[in-house]
């Protein structure tokens, strides 16, 4: 319990508890913390912070301090600017609404005058649900099995009566109260007032006011007016979770809300997959169709199967049964599971899925049952416990099935991994530094520090390292080939004096010119590869082809993976403009905007197509390294990428001294993720229910049947939508299994399988209130960006604002007892209009001219990341550098590191000479105030920095100092690290005034009004309104108006 005490003072240390969302009431003395072991590779703070010498010496002299803001204590703290000095009175690009509307207004631009128009809008959470809150019924329902003959019982699902009580009683559950509970510490004080002169900085309220606040009360008697710090903060929220999960464990069945995506969560599979894994858009499935439409929430299943877990959860187990194979519903082909039950004697199961009684227990598999229907054995059989486990699978699931030519020697049915590196050498490539870069990216994946792992303990080591063993798996082999308008292949046998280049003379008709040699054991043949890299840029520095032949050079590579399946790591700076089937410039701005802009995202290059379809048919994957100074095609060469289940890491305006570390490092993690291959995907579900799509970046090659990857990585992620077929029994839970078929690295065939299980409801505001946010943002990307290729953006768009009335009106309709001029959303959906207005401000949807390279980028890159990295995409995380307090960047007396308050993406929170970190998981932008603090300067990057123009514009990274600043900044980036996706973390500037990357960074910004779309603010009070119209029933779908014109056509079901 000690532990426990530590985390409610973790959770109250920044802020007053009583209207943070409260903890999850579940049984957490069960499940006490997990004990993190602290991180390591954070620096400690030094013995002597400078702070304690030089007080105060960071402040700017050119204003007066704010006596109110607590930043005159701290240590970089650029007073705040007195109320009168409204943030957006200082120059630069970031001027006030008023003068440049465009670009950066102000969360609220004109907060007052619309919030008359709705006056007594309320933005309170009604009663709602604390997630993961479970009544005493469901705890007892909290096991790793389900008997489904026990009807009487409720089933585990959230839709318990107990459920309403207890939640009214924990829960004050209201924006209006967060803020009261923020604005001590972090809402006003930290902030300086945004320039909206009906801001009023907000007293702690006293009790009658809090109460008439939150709830049911009319909450715009506070003013009439909409206060930005009011809204639903994503930030606060996010921070909350973050130390609420540091020092609890996830229990998957025991709990049924997810914790946020980004959260440190670790999970314990206690027989539901964890959320890494799996997460069902509604934990509470409706009983019928109709219900499910009343909720206008999508059923669907988001899964990112091969995803990296913590080191403190459980590795997933691996179970091999022999030729007899994992035991199998034989109706409808369920892998054994959890929720299996087993009759008669333990002869028998029933299947969870499909209900069918009759499955013979094979006579290798048979255990008697006890007298809770349990078999005798269950806790020694993983597949009866857990909710992922994987299968090694015998022949009949091999790629080839005769096992030849899959390295079938070790009868693994699969051959050890192999890559093929196909590297661009055009002029293009070599004048900008790309192939330099590429080519340090290879020698960093094959003998940098992260291809080799720490031995264990007695583990000789294989590589003269000390200590250190290969990070690839035995077996495993590379290739490296090069092409220009020529595709060439290196012969890398160790027992060669230098590779010996093999030029494949046809590029209409391309084959391998080389039998032997091409796949090597990177570590026998060190020296030759280490040798052929090095050489490499001087080698084609005479040539120097200006157009590459792509697809050729593919088509080559395929060749020489067609028996094993593989993956092809290729990089490209210019479009591929020679051979068959080259490509053309064909971006055109005179078609954005119209009908046809449609076409530029996708390709009608059969070629193209067919060399894709090939690939997955062989099982070969293709990331793709794109370093374009100008129009590369995206959409048809990141075609063969996404078709494969590959990834496109895109670097525009490649500078080689600031991004070749970026693109080193993700090369590199490229290849050493967990990957499988030749891999197949099938998600099963309940009676009742039917899979209907899936979205997601991979090859379907019929209406709702199995999908491939020719590869899949743990960055990937995809989405399974339901419909029903039938009407759910409320009184027995849904169940849903996802089944990954791939080879491993290895080489070894598995079926990885992922089970969830959910109740079921008969009851629109219970499924509502058990919506995972994450999921169903997930799913909404991925199925508007689907859509990009076949509707103009403008009826996305629409869909997508569409989307996010219904979704609250129909949470309002249930809210009968609320005033009628009350926005109540749902707790487990409070953040979601500010999602969808980031998701409409992205590149792939924003308004406005966008290249057509960088709109499909982003579509591909929300069609396949996982639900972390897409929060972080659509809302940075902003961290401020300059106001940290002194334990910030340090490991706290948990053992975790602090991080600083993290700011909402506004300019009005933005500080005169501040300093602020941005992350938004694909980068990291560094933005320095004009006037930031010559102290913080020297500090932060060394005394001959004195000001912004000392400093380099390509820097990547901070020096290392000795100052508690500079530390401090580096550990917070060691941390952030953490967190990414696929994408290495590395620092880009963005000065004021200085750095083009500015512009991300006041895009970034996604609360004020920018890209093209309204703040935040004026985003609630529009999504508002036409909630209530919807409610009231008098909008007129048809006619509709500027937002929503054109809508009708996109309502299919799930719309
Ligand atoms: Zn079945």
């Amino acid at each position: 319990m000690a532990e426990m005490a530590m985390y409610h003072s973790l959770g109250q240390d920044t802020d007053d508890p009583s209207a943070n969302p409260p903890p999850p009431a579940g049984p957490q003395q069960q499940y006490l913390p997990p004990a993190a072991p602290p991180p390591t590779g954070y620096q400690q703070p030094g013995p002597a912070p400078y702070q304690q010498q030089q007080p105060a010496t960071y402040g700017q002299v050119s204003l007066p301090p704010d006596p109110s803001s607590y930043r005159a204590s701290t240590p970089y703290g650029q007073a705040a600017p007195p109320p009168s000095l409204s943030p957006y009175q200082q120059q630069g690009p970031y001027g006030p609404p008023t003068q440049q509307p465009g670009l950066y207004g102000p969360p609220g631009g004109d907060v007052r005058g619309l919030a008359q128009s709705i006056s007594g809008m309320d933005l309170a959470g009604g009663v709602g649900t604390t997630p993961g809150t479970i009544s005493k019924a469901s705890r007892k329902k909290a096991r790793a099995y389900h008997n489904l003959d026990q009807s009487s019982e409720p089933s585990n699902g959230p839709n318990l009566p107990a459920f309403t009580p207890n939640v009214a009683n924990q829960m004050p559950s209201s924006f209006l109260g967060q803020q009261q509970a923020m604005s001590p510490g972090q809402g006003n004080s930290q902030f300086p007032a945004p320039a909206n002169p009906t801001f009023v900085p907000a007293a702690p309220a006293a009790p009658a006011a809090f109460a008439a606040r939150s709830g049911s009360s009319n909450v715009g008697q506070a003013g009439g007016k909409v206060n930005p710090s009011d809204i639903p903060s994503i930030p606060g929220h996010r921070d909350h979770y973050i130390a609420q999960y540091r020092a609890t464990m996830y229990p998957t069945l025991a709990r049924h809300q997810p914790p946020h995506a980004t959260s440190d969560y670790i999970a314990h599979d206690q027989g539901n997959a964890s959320p890494r894994l799996c997460r069902l858009t509604l934990n509470s499935i409706p009983a019928t169709a109709d219900l499910l439409a009343s909720t206008s929430l999508p059923l669907a299943l988001l899964i990112q199967p091969l995803a990296k877990l913590k080191d403190e959860e459980e590795p997933i187990p691996v179970l091999d049964f022999g030729e007899m194979g994992p035991p199998r519903c034989r109706r409808c082909r369920t892998y054994i599971n959890p929720f299996m039950t087993f009759l008669q004697g333990g002869g028998r199961f029933r299947c969870n899925m499909c209900l069918f009684p009759n499955n013979e227990v094979p006579s290798e598999y048979y255990a008697p049952v006890d007298m809770s229907g349990a078999r005798v054995d269950r806790n020694q059989r993983p597949e009866l416990m857990r909710g992922t486990v994987e299968f090694v699978v015998p022949k009949e699931y091999w790629a080839k099935k005769d096992g030849e030519g899959a390295g079938g020697e070790e009868g693994k049915g699969g051959s050890p991994m192999r890559w093929i590196f196909l590297v661009d050498v055009s002029e293009n490539a070599i004048n900008r530094g790309v192939l330099e870069s590429v080519v340090g990216g290879i020698r960093e994946a094959l003998y940098g520090g992260s291809a080799y792992e720490n031995a264990p303990e007695g583990h000789e080591s294989e590589d003269g390292k000390e200590g250190k063993r290969r990070r690839l798996p035995k077996g495993c082999k590379i290739g490296i080939c090069t092409f220009d308008k020529d595709v060439q292949f290196y012969n890398l046998n160790p027992n060669l004096d230098q590779a010996q280049m093999m030029v494949m003379p046809d590029i209409e008709d391309p084959f391998v010119p080389l039998s032997e040699g091409l796949f090597v054991d990177p570590y026998e043949s060190r020296a030759i590869i280490e040798s052929l890299l090095e050489s490499l840029p001087t080698l084609f520095m005479h040539i120097k082809n200006a157009e590459p032949a792509l697809l050729p050079a593919l088509s080559t590579a395929l060749s020489a993976l067609q028996d094993t399946g593989g993956k092809i790591i290729c990089s490209l700076s210019t479009l591929p403009t020679w051979g068959p089937h080259r490509l053309f410039m064909r971006d055109d701005p005179k078609l954005y905007h119209s009908e046809k802009e449609k076409v530029l995202f996708q390709t009608e290059h059969q070629a193209w197509r067919k060399v894709s379809g090939r690939l997955v048919e062989a099982g070969v994957g293709v990331d793709f390294f794109m370093t374009p100074s100008a129009y590369i095609d995206v959409a048809t060469v990141g075609h063969i990428a996404s078709t494969t289940g590959g990834e496109i890491f895109f670097y525009p305006n490649f500078v080689a001294e600031r991004d070749a570390h970026k693109l080193r490092s993700e090369l590199s993690h490229s290849f050493h993720r967990e990957t499988g291959y030749q891999s197949l995907m099938k998600v099963r579900c309940s009676n009742g229910l039917q899979v209907s799509t899936y979205h997601g970046n991979f090859l379907q090659r019929s209406h709702a049947g199995d999908v491939e990857f020719g590869a899949i990585d743990a960055d990937k992620c995809v989405s399974v939508m339901f419909s029903y077929d039938g009407k759910l029994d409320s009184k027995i839970d849904a169940h849903f299994q996802s089944a990954l078929l791939y080879t491993t690295r290895q080489g070894e065939r598995r079926v990885r399988c992922s089970n969830i299980v959910a109740g079921v409801t008969e009851n629109t505001r219970d499924a509502i209130k058990m919506a995972d946010q994450d999921a169903v943002l997930g799913v909404l990307a991925r199925e508007a960006a689907s859509r990009m290729i076949e509707k103009p953006l403008k009826e996305i768009r629409g869909a997508l604002t569409e989307k996010c009335v219904e979704i609250l009106a129909a949470y309002r309709k249930t809210s009968g007892g609320s005033p009628p001029g009350q926005l109540v959303l749902p707790e487990t959906l409070k953040e979601f209009a500010m999602y969808v207005l980031a998701l409409l401000k992205t590149r792939a949807f924003r308004g406005g001219s966008v290249a057509s390279d960088m709109r499909v980028h982003s579509m591909r890159l929300l069609k396949s990341m996982g639900p972390a990295e897409l929060q972080l995409y659509l809302y940075p995380r902003i961290l401020p550098v300059h106001s940290m307090t002194e334990e910030d960047g340090f490991l706290d007396s948990t053992g975790h590191l602090k991080i600083p308050v993290a700011l909402r993406a506004s300019f009005g929170f933005i500080e005169e000479g501040g300093a602020y970190l941005i992350d938004n998981g694909q980068l990291l932008l560094l933005w320095l105030h004009t006037h930031v603090s010559p102290n913080l300067l020297q500090d932060l990057f060394g005394p001959e920095v004195n000001s912004l123009s000392d400093l380099d514009p390509n820097m990547y990274e901070l020096p290392v100092l000795e100052t508690h600043l500079n530390a401090q900044v580096r550990n917070v980036i060691q941390y952030l690290k953490t967190q990414r996706g696929s994408k290495a973390v590395s620092i880009q500037l963005a000065r004021q005034g200085f750095d083009g990357a500015e512009y991300e960074f006041a895009s970034s910004l996604v609360e004020d009004r920018n890209n093209e779309e309204r703040s935040y603010v004026d985003w609630l009070v529009h999504v508002h309104k036409f909630v209530q119209l919807e409610v009231t029933g008098q909008r007129k779908r048809d006619e509709g108006d500027v937002g929503m014109a054109g809508m009708t056509g996109m309502r299919p079901p799930y719309w």
